[in-house]
């Protein structure tokens, strides 16, 4: 039997939001079971649980919403949640996004770590893929498939020199995750950074929390994986899909996929009848095992 997990006791940390541009203090609190993650504005007093039902924009970045009030840049902490096996926690941000810190998940594995993790008193159950379902944009696809574990396996593709394809699978375990998609960085096109804060995004960008792809380099010194874009898109899916509610037991195959993507096939298996069911967590393989990365082809582009 697998029992639900909180945190052993309450962490904090301030960063900045990516998007706002603005210092925000996030604290992560123990909860009881069967609270699920929620996000608590304490700014305003408005509390909004981490469930498919309260994606707002997804815009570069996932939000949630209810009663008028957003939260923004969930994303990363929630793949640092799903990815360790944490089920109930209530986040409280005392502004309209969660700090970016670094753009990976990696400080919040180590803020997780320092809190510690504490189980409950209640299994925790698995939400299993037994249909396949997918959604397809033209050349975006998700689709989720049966699988004995949660798996993801993504490519994507861009047009430009540097990122042409890059291609990787492998099986989420808190080990996988910690070692190979949590220090993956969020990354974006300088081509694109002025136009998204001309827009008044990206405010809190930098080079400290962001890989910026110029025309013929990146800007930052080095990047952290060869196929470190892939990876943060992994990272990405990890923290939508933990918007089911439930950990996953299948496997997501994406192709030049993102937010508005890995929802719209979470929301699809869900509304599919018979394309799921809710088993206990049960077999120690679910949850550890062996790192399972393997690359589909090789990294391209970026030597
Ligand atoms: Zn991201």
């Amino acid at each position: 039997m697998v029992y639900r997990r909180t945190l052993r006791r309450e962490v904090a940390c301030t960063g900045i939001g990516l998007h706002c541009g603005r210092p925000v203090r996030l604290r992560l609190v123990p909860a009881p079971a069967e609270h699920g993650i929620r996000f608590a504005r304490t700014d305003v007093g408005v509390e909004i649980p981490a469930t498919l039902a309260h994606i707002g924009s997804q815009d570069h970045a996932t939000t949630l919403s209810k009663d008028g009030v957003s939260i923004g840049t969930v994303e990363h902490l929630l793949a640092a949640l799903a990815g360790l096996g944490i089920d109930d926690v209530r986040v409280e941000v005392d502004g309209p996004e969660v700090p970016v810190l670094d753009g990976s998940a990696a400080p919040f594995v180590i803020l997780l770590h320092e809190a510690g993790l504490r189980p409950l008193a209640v299994p925790r159950q698995l939400l299993r893929v037994t249909q396949p379902v997918e959604v397809v944009h033209g050349a975006k696809t998700a689709r989720l498939v049966p699988s004995q574990h949660f798996e993801v396996s993504y490519s994507i593709g861009f047009d430009h020199p540097l990122l042409r394809h890059q291609a990787l699978a492998l099986r989420v375990t808190p080990r996988s995750f910690t070692d190979l998609i949590a220090p993956a960085r969020t990354f974006g096109f300088l081509r694109e950074v002025e136009l998204l804060r001309k827009s008044g995004l990206a405010l809190g960008g930098s080079l400290e929390n962001a890989v910026v792809i110029g025309e013929t380099g990146v800007l930052n010194n080095k990047l952290r994986f060869e196929d470190e874009f892939v990876r943060h898109k992994i990272l990405d899916a990890i923290g939508d899909l933990a918007l089911l509610g439930h950990p996953l037991l299948g496997r997501l195959e994406a192709t030049k996929a993102g937010h508005a993507l890995h929802a719209a096939v979470a929301r699809k298996l869900v509304a599919t009848p018979g394309a799921y069911e809710l088993v206990p967590a049960g077999a120690a393989a679910e949850v550890q095992g062996p790192i399972g990365a393997r690359q589909l082809r090789p990294a391209g582009g970026l030597s």
